[in-house]
């Protein structure tokens, strides 16, 4: 048997023909950039995310860039954040010629710590950067009541969260504003690039909406720089096909984490810790991450039986070469450490089979045995 990490054909064979009469309404109507497929995807993601505001963008990564620039995120500022998560993170703080400021995170959720938080606070923090990891929403209330206390500015990072909840709460609606990613692997994943800012914040929505076009406002006047990234047409079109499915998708991968750990629980005992969905949480497992003795060889064995694993994240941000100026060192993040060296996850989508997770589950227990 062979079992990818991810399979997106059966899906696609589902909403082929909805989605292939979108893409020619698109052609069609000669409306390629910022129409009206645009606007119903930013209305209905914003809507579903409990805010005032959503803004297409040309990706995730531009989303954060794009989110902190307009919460006036600007050179010489620092940004806390998590190293264990997706180089964008980062990346994009340092793009907005922040500093990123990276703090440990909790060993049970793989989320930032929020007690570790204040420790890291100065006179030039401007924002915090929680990422919500696998689709795990991280301890905002938490994140919030510091983030108040301080007056700083959380930009949640929910390219992997996109319909997770906390205590019944939405992405983005506590926060500054949230970002996510429509790249085509993502639970709402795009045919290319794409991503989406959402914030109650009207300023911010502002701003964002001015420097996805240049700093353009009204046309042709720029009084602020700005740059080109925008939620693609076509993009967006295929995105409101896919979104009423969004609900069942996540409860698929729900039903598939739950029997990964029901099974696994009775095998493999010390050998492999489960996800743990925090009570409150409604998490939409982006990705089925353990926590494994022995990774490397679990890896490399299971891919000798035909199945897919992937490391999120093997090299934690800290220890980037992009970011040794920074100054971190081996030893600064010990729980960020040693989850880079433990984790391991299976292959994990709506469609996914029973048997194939069956044969996933046994040789996994083959290995410890
Ligand atoms: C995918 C991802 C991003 C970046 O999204 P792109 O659309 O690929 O630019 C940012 N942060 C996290 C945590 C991600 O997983």
């Amino acid at each position: 048997m062979r079992i990818p990490m991810l399979d997106l054909s059966e899906q696609y064979s589902k909403i082929k023909d909805e989605v292939l009469s979108k893409l020619d309404e698109v052609m069609s109507s000669s409306q390629f950039i910022l129409g009206s497929h645009v606007k119903q995807v930013e209305n209905d993601i914003a809507e579903m995310s409990k805010t005032n505001h959503g803004i297409g963008v040309g990706n995730g990564s531009d989303a954060i860039h794009i989110a902190l620039q307009a919460a006036g995120v600007s050179e010489g500022d620092e940004v806390i954040t998590t190293s264990f998560t997706f180089f964008a993170t980062a990346g994009s703080i340092a793009r907005a010629n922040a500093k990123p400021v990276f703090v440990d995170i909790d060993p049970v959720t793989f989320n930032i710590d929020p007690s570790k938080i204040e420790a890291a606070i100065t006179e030039k923090t401007k924002a915090i950067i929680p990422v919500h990891l696998y689709g795990q929403m991280a301890d905002m209330d938490l994140i919030m009541e510091i983030a108040n206390k301080h007056n700083l500015h959380v930009i949640e990072d929910a390219a992997q969260a996109i319909g997770s909840t906390y205590k019944g709460k939405q992405v983005g609606e506590m926060s500054s504003a949230a970002t996510y990613s429509f790249f085509p692997t993502k639970n709402l994943g795009a045919y290319g690039d794409g991503g989406m800012i959402v914030s109650n914040n009207d300023e911010i929505a502002e701003q964002a909406r001015v420097i996805r076009v240049h700093g353009s406002k009204p046309k042709y006047h720029h009084h602020m720089l700005g740059y080109n990234s925008r939620l693609d047409e076509l993009q967006a079109a295929v995105l409101n096909v896919k979104l009423p499915h969004l609900s069942t998708w996540s409860e698929n991968r729900r039903t598939h984490a739950n029997y990964y750990t029901e099974k696994l629980n009775d095998l493999v005992g010390d050998f492999v810790i489960m996800p743990n969905e925090v009570e409150g949480n409604y998490h939409v497992f982006h990705q089925y991450t353990l926590r494994v003795k022995k990774r490397d060889e679990l890896q490399a064995f299971l891919k000798e039986q035909g199945i897919a694993t992937m490391i999120y994240y093997s090299i934690p941000l800290h220890l980037q070469p992009v970011f040794k100026d920074l100054g971190y060192k081996e030893g600064d993040l010990p729980e960020t450490e040693k989850a880079a060296e433990q984790a391991l996850s299976l292959p994990m989508f709506p469609e996914l089979k029973q048997e194939q997770q069956d044969y996933v589950i046994e040789k996994i227990a083959e290995f410890y045995s």
